[in-house]
């Protein structure tokens, strides 16, 4: 099998653009070429703004092209832990927030017609138990109770392959293709006349209270004002508030083309894409090339500059191993490449978005749930970096300027997690 260190979606070809070498000046810089930043840039310039784009590596080279293509209204923390900590108002104002970013991600697809396969197909977060049956229809039964398009799936009317019990199935959203997206992304901010960099890495970012200045190897841009979406390599940069991110890798595997009479004799006639009710969950996809995706299960921490790398081999053998166990009537089916990514986890698991200082904002949109959502964030982000006022939906996931509590997210912590979920499986299947 293939070992990637760039995403495995067939990206279209690019020819990076020229980096920064030169001293500039502007309205507002965006640091980060991800959907997110990409997305503001170019809300920004399409208002008349003179914004300067900075991307270290080309635009959407990091997850926003290497993830698994959900567009999701769910977010990253379970809905009953939500309901369980938060008040109903906050429930259902996170829950909206989700659901507008899904709705906002759809409209920019028809609206700027970007070509990226979009199957507007309703997630099922898919039983493999009973107890994730049950957990199934009360996430549902909370998401809708939030406002949320959400509805309780039971038993082979739904259309999901053997094994899976059933679900909750979101009624909005569906699958892309991810590269294609931030490829189709990234012409539209350069035809917006965003002044767009390349291998640009930032080294710093210094708000003076009056400028921001931001220094890369061979070239410094003075802005108005400034946006940080870096995501999970925030804390390369000092100005970054403490403990916004941790970082973890998530790995992707892809199967060879599968015959869609073998999807059908399996019962998976719905085609839905499937997450499971997993603490660490797992995914299954079919993509139009007729292969399956999968992947998450397991997640690796560092610490430091995030390496360019590869999924690990145990990791890639244990995704592998729950493909097996998932579809025993596809045991013959041969796994072909693996890729994976960094993605930025906030301490609470939501998304959030602030000021570094007064003039630099920043957001943390993605917990592995952000594809919508970091864009949504990047668009709202904007609006108020022209001056706008706060918008419901950003007040929901605003931090303002304060600190962030330790995360829990650690290399033990999550091989804890990956414990449970097996013990758990062990106990479905006795
Ligand atoms: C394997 C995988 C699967 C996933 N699956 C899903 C999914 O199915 N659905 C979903 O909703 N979400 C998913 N996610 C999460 C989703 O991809 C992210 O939430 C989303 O892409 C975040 O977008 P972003 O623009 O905030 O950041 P990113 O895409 O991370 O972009 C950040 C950019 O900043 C650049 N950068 C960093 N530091 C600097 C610097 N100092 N100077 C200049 N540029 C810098 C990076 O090169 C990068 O291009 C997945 C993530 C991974 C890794």
């Amino acid at each position: 099998m293939e070992l990637l260190t760039e995403t495995g979606w067939a990206a279209p070809s690019i020819t990076a653009l020229p980096a920064l070498a030169d001293h500039i000046t502007c309205d507002v810089a965006v640091i980060g070429g991800g959907v997110g930043g990409m997305t503001a840039a170019l809300r920004l310039a399409e208002s008349g703004a003179d914004v300067v784009l900075l991307e270290a590596e080309t635009c959407g080279w990091g997850p926003s092209s290497r993830n698994a293509g959900y567009i999701t209204n769910s977010i990253a923390a379970d809905p009953a832990l939500l309901a369980l900590l938060f008040r109903r108002s906050k429930v259902r104002a996170l829950f909206q927030f989700a659901e507008a970013a899904v709705e906002f991600t759809q409209d920019a697809i028809a609206h700027r017609a970007i070509d990226c396969d979009f199957e507007k197909a309703g997630i099922v977060q898919a039983a493999v138990s009973r107890s994730q049956l049950r957990k199934a229809r009360r996430n549902a039964k909370i998401m809708a109770e939030a406002g949320s398009s959400a509805e309780f799936v039971d038993g082979p009317d739904a259309g999901l392959p053997e094994g899976f019990l059933g679900g909750m199935r979101e009624g909005v959203g569906g699958t892309l293709n991810p590269a294609k997206y931030a490829g189709g992304l990234r012409g539209a901010v350069i035809a917006s006349g965003a002044r767009v960099f390349e291998h640009t890495r930032v080294r710093s970012v210094a708000d003076s209270g009056e400028r921001v200045i931001i220094e890369s190897a061979h070239g410094r841009v003075v802005a108005e004002r400034a946006l940080l979406t870096t995501n999970a390599y925030g804390q390369d940069l000092a100005i970054t508030p403490r403990r916004l991110v941790s970082p973890v890798w998530t790995s992707l595997v892809e199967t060879e083309p599968i015959a869609p009479e073998r999807l059908d004799e399996i019962g998976w006639t719905s085609r839905a894409p499937l997450v499971t009710a997993h603490m660490i969950l797992e995914s299954y996809r079919v993509t139009p090339r007729n292969s399956i995706v999968f992947g998450t299960r397991r997640l690796e921490t560092a610490s430091g500059s995030l390496p360019t790398r590869t999924p690990s081999a145990r990791v890639v053998d244990d995704l592998v191993r729950g493909f097996r166990e998932r579809f025993p009537g596809l045991h013959d089916i041969a796994p072909q490449r693996a890729w994976g990514g960094w993605i930025g986890m906030s301490s609470s698991w939501l998304p959030v978005a602030g000021a570094a200082s007064p003039n630099v904002l920043y957001s943390l949109a993605c917990n592995g749930h952000g594809f919508a959502q970091a864009q949504y964030v990047g668009h709202l982000l904007a609006g108020r970096l022209r001056g706008d006022s706060m918008p419901e939906d950003l007040e929901t996931i605003w931090h303002g300027r304060g600190g962030f509590w330790p995360s829990f997210v650690s290399g033990p912590a999550l091989e804890l997690g990956w414990l449970g979920d097996r013990l758990a499986d062990r106990l479905a299947r006795h």
